[in-house]
């Protein structure tokens, strides 16, 4: 195909988007690819929609290759099926909600386990139509808090979502590692760099999980990896590593000191070291305890005391996901005011236990370990206090932020920290939305059978944006060949007829040999169209230019950068293998 600039619907922009803070974003705008209309919500134009659905494809294909079957389901979904597995009311303001002329509510699909799982219920009701693989390719919508970079994070965005239903625990674990392994091919393919970590289930709710996570600064997602071992977790999956417990005899009695105006970490190890204790004291040695309030969905405000060394902060992700699927907040004054014995600074495991908080603590707050603590009043810290001795919390939880330099939960080497975009996310969920619905299907025996689910994801969309992302300069995109909107941009640089009908006639040739071709034969200035083909970011360029009366044409590769004249009278030849590389 060949497709001329001269016709083509679109304009590029020399400058960058005012809203635009990230590469990606700003040259997809600036080349014309994506016009936004809302926030969150964005046009594909002529170029961009041909990079989306060049994702698609590869998607597709390799999603086929492992025997899974498209379907297409709606995005606007009764309401019914997800308050049976309350994800009406979990997805909180995060659903689209709407009403149709009756009232009755609807919503737009932000996934769509629930349907997925109706569907099969539906159409199959023997053991013998299991194992079966079920996907679409989809617009997905989710009203974000915070919409960003683009495409990257929309409130309207195309996902690839797939279902396994299979009727072991082997046979899921199977479907898993098919659908990983086609991830794993996808994003080659894309010539996306990316991670493979394990992850917290969300408000998912099963086991097995993990994230393909795209390395990114400016990724949302931080990860840590332990290069010794090749180890690698979302931070919010990180198991502390828990010292072995210690034992009580011989440890000193824990005793209370007043501490006068002592209400940080910091304060109170300045005290601790000028109060002759007979050791030096870090705020590693101090317990530090954290007052939040959660609520599991439609429950009441409960407290939760948080104990963490006092070297660390409590990292809100961590904490949110060890909390899911209740949410929590922080105290607020009228809080406080209504629960005096908590007091501000100095709280201590002695108050949250006479008074019923749950007191949950980091895991190295092992038995046998010593801190130094608040005494529950003004002024006044516990030195001494023995974990398992003078205190037992009511369990462990994973809160305390994760540091470089933490040794690596898989016992070789430390954590290093990085930042990645989620791409993809396969999850074995189990039987929470058979269960919901009562999928039930004739087993080998007579007896009912109850099929085990997989969900697996991919950011069809968002990988637009990370593929521009990770493949552009400063002059702009950068395709990969397998992504790229075509394979060839012909510059005609040239006013003199000859050359133009030259480079008409190579254009007609290289589509003869399969190629697709964006052919610039505007009325621009060469400077111009140079520019307009670096923005555009096309793999191959070619150039008619002056060399064209020597028999001379140009061939550029915008991924390396490298330039070079072939003779025109190979140059079909030579742009073929240098497009198929
Ligand atoms: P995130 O943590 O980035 O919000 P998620 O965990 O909510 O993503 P999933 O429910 O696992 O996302 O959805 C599957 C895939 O869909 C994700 O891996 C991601 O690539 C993509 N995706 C999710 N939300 C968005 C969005 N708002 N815009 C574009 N793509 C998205
Ligand atoms: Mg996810």
């Amino acid at each position: 195909m060949i497709t001329r600039l001269s016709h083509l619907f679109l304009r590029t922009l020399r400058d960058d988007p005012a809203d635009a803070e990230v590469p990606s974003h700003k040259l997809l705008v600036r080349a014309g690819y994506v016009r936004r209309i809302a926030p969150g919500v964005y046009s594909w134009l002529p170029l961009g929609l041909r990079v989306l659905r060049q994702v698609e494809r590869v998607v597709r294909e390799e999603m086929n290759a492992i025997g899974a079957q498209e379907i297409a389901l709606p995005a606007l979904l009764p309401r019914d099926p997800y308050e049976t597995t309350n994800r009406w009311t979990e997805y909180g303001d995060g659903l689209f909600r709407l009403q149709d002329r009756k009232g009755a509510d609807y919503l737009l699909g932000p996934t769509h386990e629930e349907l997925f799982a109706l569907t099969v219920k539906g159409e199959f009701t023997s053991y013998k139509d299991f194992p079966v693989t079920l996907y679409q390719i989809q617009t997905k919508y989710r009203d974000e808090e915070r919409p960003r970079a683009g495409i990257l994070r929309g409130r309207e965005f195309v996902m690839k979502d797939s279902y396994s239903f299979d009727l072991t625990d082997e046979g899921l674990a199977e479907s898993y590692r098919a659908h990983r392994d086609a991830y794993e091919r996808i994003f080659t393919r894309l010539g996306v760099r990316y991670v493979i970590v394990s992850a917290t289930s969300g408000a998912m709710g099963g086991s097995a999980s993990e994230e393909f996570l795209a390395e990114s600064e400016i990724g949302e997602d931080t990860y840590v990896r332990s290069i010794e071992s090749g180890y690698a977790a979302n931070v919010e999956a990180v198991r502390t590593v828990a010292p072995a417990p210690i034992a009580f005899d011989g440890l000193p009695e824990a005793e209370v000191h007043d501490t006068p105006d002592t209400p940080t970490i910091a304060t109170l190890v300045d005290w601790a070291n000028g109060a002759d204790l007979g050791r030096a004291v870090t705020a590693a040695d101090t317990l530090k305890n954290v007052l939040v309030k959660v609520r599991v969905p439609g429950g009441d405000w409960e407290l939760l005391a948080v104990g963490v060394p006092g070297d660390r902060e409590v990292d809100p992700k961590r904490l949110g996901a060890s909390l899911e699927p209740a949410e929590y907040e922080l105290l607020t004054d009228a809080d406080f005011a209504a629960n005096p014995f908590l007091v501000k600074g100095y709280i201590g495991p002695k108050a949250l236990q006479e008074n019923g908080v749950r007191y949950l603590v980091d895991p190295r707050v092992v038995d046998g370990t010593s801190w130094i603590t608040g005494a529950d009043a003004p002024g006044r810290h516990v030195v001494g206090l023995v974990a398992g001795r003078d205190f037992v919390p009511d369990g462990t939880i994973e809160a305390a932020e994760v540091r470089d330099g933490d040794p690596s939960p898989d016992g070789a080497g430390t954590l290093t920290s990085a930042r990645g975009i989620e791409i993809g996310h396969v999850f074995q969920l189990g039987r929470k939305y058979t269960d919901a619905f009562e999928v039930d299907v004739l087993g080998e025996n007579g007896k009912p059978v109850r099929p085990t689910m997989g969900s697996y994801g991919v950011g069809v969309s968002r990988l637009v944006a990370v593929i521009a992302e990770q493949h552009h300069d400063d002059k702009g995109l950068r395709w990969p060949a397998e992504v790229a909107p075509a394979d060839v941009h012909l510059v005609i640089a040239n006013k003199d007829e000859a050359a133009r009908e030259g480079a008409e006639s190579l254009a007609v040739e290289l589509d003869a040999a399969g190629l697709d071709i964006v052919l610039d034969d505007r009325k621009a200035s060469p400077g111009v169209k140079f520019k307009d083909s670096e923005l555009l970011g096309i793999p191959v360029v070619v150039v008619v230019g002056r060399g064209w009366a020597d028999g001379k044409v140009e061939i550029r590769d915008r991924f390396t950068g490298e330039s070079r004249e072939v003779p025109a009278g190979t140059a079909v030849a030579d742009v073929v293998s240098a497009v198929r590389g």
